[in-house]
């Protein structure tokens, strides 16, 4: 849709030109969201493709994604083979309420940055011990991880102006085995639970990652397998019913048990 307050669209070619920030301005990515209804409140627009920062950098210590980087150039990445997670890249863009619109349009950053519960890409990243470098408009770069980056349905911890540049995927996580698990009402739709599970095939450390049943990105890491009781306990005491998300797409209830179920269903696959 148009939006009729937009008076200015910068293109910085570096984001250190853009120093102050005003109310009214928004860092612009894909757009998917941005222009998908009003903005009341914004007037100017800060296009961050003309930063031209690389999408994807592979090597030996792991996967670097810069914020910018396409849904599609995502999926179509070709991963080395001892990046036995890879699969995972793939499935989670499919985890989409999306065309291939938005597959083209839509970049990881945006989708960290909306952190809303059904993410995929922070799902994704999340599962994949991700951490996010953060580029204040002032000061020095910090760095989250992604499971504390996102605290809430729509929330994170993005100061004012402040920019996601880039998530980082350790290559000791890209090499775990994995089993992913979703549930939509629709084969395209908003995910109503997405749990993705690994396991270090050396050390045998199992992580799960709960998402989209929970307002937030829920990870449980366990040193070893733990029995089907260890784990459902582990689930209790992690998120109790509040943090259950309650929306059109599921309630509390259902993606409780969906978790449940789900969860059960992964320990097994990775007990293998
Ligand atoms: C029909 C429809 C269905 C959708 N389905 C889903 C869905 O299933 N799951 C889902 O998660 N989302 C969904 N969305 C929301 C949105 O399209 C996606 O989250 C998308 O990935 C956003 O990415 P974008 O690059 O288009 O972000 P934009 O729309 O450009 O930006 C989104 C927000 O993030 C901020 N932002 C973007 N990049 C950065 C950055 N690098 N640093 C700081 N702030 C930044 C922007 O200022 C803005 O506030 C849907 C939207 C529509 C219209």
């Amino acid at each position: 849709m148009d939006l009729h307050t937009i008076t200015e669209i910068k293109r910085p070619a570096r984001a250190e030109d853009v120093q102050e920030w005003p109310k009214g301005f928004a860092w612009l990515a894909g757009g998917t969201w941005l222009f998908s209804e009003p903005q009341i409140e914004t007037h100017t627009l800060v296009d961050l493709d003309s930063l031209r920062w690389p999408s994807l950098t592979a090597s030996a210590a792991g996967l670097e994604i810069a914020a910018t980087c396409k849904i599609i150039e995502l999926e179509r990445f070709a991963a080395p083979p001892e990046w036995c997670a890879a699969p995972l890249l793939s499935l989670c863009c499919h985890s989409f309420l999306s065309s291939f619109k938005i597959w083209n349009a839509a970049t990881v950053g945006g989708n960290v940055c909306m952190s809303l519960p059904a993410g995929p890409m922070i799902s994704l990243t999340a599962a994949l011990e991700g951490v996010c470098t953060l580029w204040p408009r002032q000061g020095a770069p910090r760095q989250v991880p992604v499971v504390d980056f996102v605290t809430g349905n729509h929330t994170n911890v993005l100061a004012p102006g402040e920019l996601l540049r880039s998530i980082f995927l350790p290559a000791s996580a890209l090499k775990k085995a994995h089993a992913f698990r979703r549930f939509s009402l629709t084969e395209l739709g908003r995910s109503e639970v997405l749990l993705i599970g690994t396991r270090c095939p050396k050390r045998g450390t199992f992580l799960l990652t709960i998402t989209a049943a929970t307002l937030r990105p829920i990870p449980l890491s366990f040193a070893n397998l733990p029995s089907a009781a260890e784990l459902q306990a582990a689930i209790d005491q992690a998120v109790p019913q509040a943090l259950y998300l309650n929306d059109t797409h599921g309630s509390p209830a259902h993606r409780r048990h969906l978790t449940y179920y789900y969860a059960e269903q992964i320990r097994v696959e990775l007990s293998a």
